[in-house]
Order: C-alpha cells, then sequence, then structure tokens
C-alpha cells in the first residue's frame, strides 16, 4: 500500500470541504482498502465519514423509504420497513458478500463499489477503466465473468452489486449533497455504461458525498423477489440473478418492475419484460413469453455465451416464484 493523508469527517461540512480539495471518502472500506493494498487504487488523502449522522431508514412523503447512506448493509437487509415493503432489497441484500462484510459495508459504499474484473484488479494487465487507453486484458482473456449486455469496445466489466440491481428495478433514487448543493438523481442514470471513457462510472461530482438512497412508493400489494445463480452458494458474485416486483389487481398485472444483474456493465433494466407483463395475466405462458424479451440485445463474449439462456431462465424462473403459475 502507498503512503497516504488521512483525515476523520466529524461534520458533512467538514467532509464536503476535504471532498472537494480531492479527498477520497471512505465508510466501511470493503472495498477502497482492498483496492489500495493492490494499489489499483491510489488515492493521496482518505477521508472518514463513517462518523456520519447518516444512519436512519425513514418512511417518506407518500409512502416511499429513504435509506441513509451509511446505513450498514445488514441493517437495511433487517430493517422492518425494507422487509414488508420491498422484499427484493432485503434478499439482494442478505445474498451479497459475507454476514462480516454486510456488517461493515454500507449502502452508499455497494452502490459505488468497482467491478470485480480479475485484469481491472491485477495492475500488470491492459484495463481501460484502470488506465484509460491501455486497452482491455478481457477482451481475449478469459470472459467468462463478464457482460453481455451495456458492453462497449473499451470495457465489458459488469457490475457487481446485488442491492444495485434491486433498485435499478424499483426505480429508486440517489440523493447527493457537494459544493454546488443538493441534487437527486434517478437510479437508472447514476450508474454509467462505460462507452468509450469506462473509468468514469458514476454520475457523481469531485467532492460531492451520497446522504441517502430513496425507494419510491408503490400501490400495495407488491410482491418481490431476488434470484441469484452464482458459481456456489454463498460468498460469490453472480453469474446472473433478477429482482421482479409485481402489484397484481383484479386478476391483471398493473405494475412489473424487472431488472437482471451479473450480464450487464450497468444493473439492466429490462424494460421490454416489464411491457409484456404490464396488463396481462399471470401464468406459465405469460412468464416464459416475458422472460424470452431479456436477453434482447445481448452481445456475448468467447467464454460467456451460456449467460443469454441462463439470464433468460433467471428471469422467467423468477416471474414464477414472485408472480405464482397461475
Ligand atoms: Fe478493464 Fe473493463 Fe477490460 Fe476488465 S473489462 S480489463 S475492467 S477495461
Amino acid at each position: 500500500m502507498l503512503p497516504f493523508a488521512y483525515t476523520r469527517a466529524t461534520s458533512v461540512p467538514a467532509a464536503l470541504s476535504a471532498g472537494s480539495r480531492g479527498g477520497r471518502y471512505i465508510a466501511g472500506g470493503t472495498t477502497l482498502v482492498d483496492l489500495m493494498r493492490e494499489t489499483v487504487e491510489r488515492p493521496d488523502h482518505v477521508v472518514d465519514i463513517d462518523g456520519l449522522p447518516l444512519r436512519e431508514i425513514t418512511g417518506v412523503r407518500g409512502g416511499g423509504v429513504r435509506v441513509g447512506a451509511l446505513v450498514r448493509m445488514s441493517d437495511a437487509a433487517r430493517h422492518p420497513l425494507i422487509r414488508t415493503m420491498y422484499p427484493v432489497v432485503s434478499q439482494a441484500l442478505e445474498l451479497s458478500a459475507s454476514p462480516q462484510l454486510r456488517n461493515m459495508a454500507s449502502i452508499g459504499g455497494n452502490i459505488m463499489q468497482r467491478t470485480r474484473c480479475t485484469y481491472f484488479r491485477d495492475v500488470s494487465a491492459a484495463c481501460n477503466k484502470r488506465t484509460p487507453g491501455s486497452g482491455c486484458a478481457a477482451l481475449d482473456g478469459y470472459n467468462r465473468s463478464h457482460a453481455i449486455l451495456g458492453t462497449s469496445a473499451a470495457c465489458v466489466a459488469t457490475h457487481p452489486s446485488d442491492l444495485a440491481v434491486a433498485l435499478a428495478a424499483l426505480e429508486a433514487s440517489v440523493h447527493l449533497l457537494g459544493p454546488g448543493g443538493q441534487r437527486r438523481v434517478a437510479f437508472a442514470n447514476f450508474l454509467l455504461t462505460p462507452g468509450d471513457t469506462p473509468q468514469r462510472e458514476q454520475n457523481i461530482q469531485p467532492g460531492e458525498l451520497i446522504t441517502a438512497i430513496e425507494i419510491p412508493a408503490y400501490p400495495r400489494p407488491l410482491v418481490s423477489g431476488y434470484l441469484k445463480v452464482r458459481d456456489r452458494q454463498s460468498y460469490e458474485f453472480a453469474l446472473t440473478s433478477a429482482a421482479v416486483a409485481l402489484h397484481v389487481r383484479g386478476g391483471v398485472i398493473r405494475e412489473a418492475k424487472v431488472a437482471a444483474g451479473g450480464v450487464g456493465t450497468v444493473p439492466w433494466k429490462l424494460a421490454a419484460v416489464e411491457r409484456r407483463l404490464i396488463g396481462a395475466r399471470p401464468s406459465a405462458e405469460l412468464w416464459a413469453r416475458a422472460a424470452e424479451a431479456a436477453t434482447e440485445g445481448a452481445r456475448p463474449l468467447s467464454h460467456n455465451r451460456f449467460k443469454v439462456e441462463l439470464l433468460r431462465r433467471t428471469v422467467e424462473r423468477q416471474l414464477r416464484v414472485v408472480g405464482g403459475t397461475r
């Protein structure tokens, strides 16, 4: 690890001041410290924000929920509001990482985590995300775990967060505070596909701090759940995953929120699947027909062609689990 300066922020203004001067925020430290040890990340100044008062989960007017950026993953997963209103979020959190990591990692840090592409973490490999313009070792390398959606000639890495898939499905928003004031960004616009600038991963300005995630209200009942398919049953990232939330009234699907993980350079909102569901009656045939749309636009690489069919099956299965088989 390279030498760096360390500051413990005692207030939000103090954190913003240090952040606007180039300080790098750290909370649970479950991503940044690893990357600093491997010299993938080389901040000169680390600003510890873990003591800031951003740890509340509260209901918001109109029925949504606001989750403070420093709430621990494990605390969010078991919070009564999250458990009862958005089981898909609880399940995505509980299927992430390990209990020890979930007890340390924050909600804000979770959506800021960086890819698990092995070439990104190997400083001897070519990687446009780590060193812009150096190339992408994954394109001609071993790319079994890489993305099939949202890729570019510059980068094909997946976004690793399970929580982000549930938040994308539910169309959450991210509250930010920075030197220029407050702003709120729709989750769909927060994480960025690589294009020709894969080093730019989030819609966040220098010095900005995530203060909260807000999940909107939905008509009740909203049934939801998260399915994660992986090589082993714990402490593993998704090969594919599906977050599904449905509101059915009078035997007809009125709301459908669906997103996939493990397959996209960002959590992949499945709008075409949602369109096939809305206005239809739940049935095994509908789940199969809707899931066909999940793979629209997929561009597999040399080692991950299996993800196309696995994604279709993952989405169909989770629609069946959440929506029933009537
Ligand atoms: Fe780097 Fe992206 Fe290529 Fe991985 S896929 S080596 S992160 S540019």
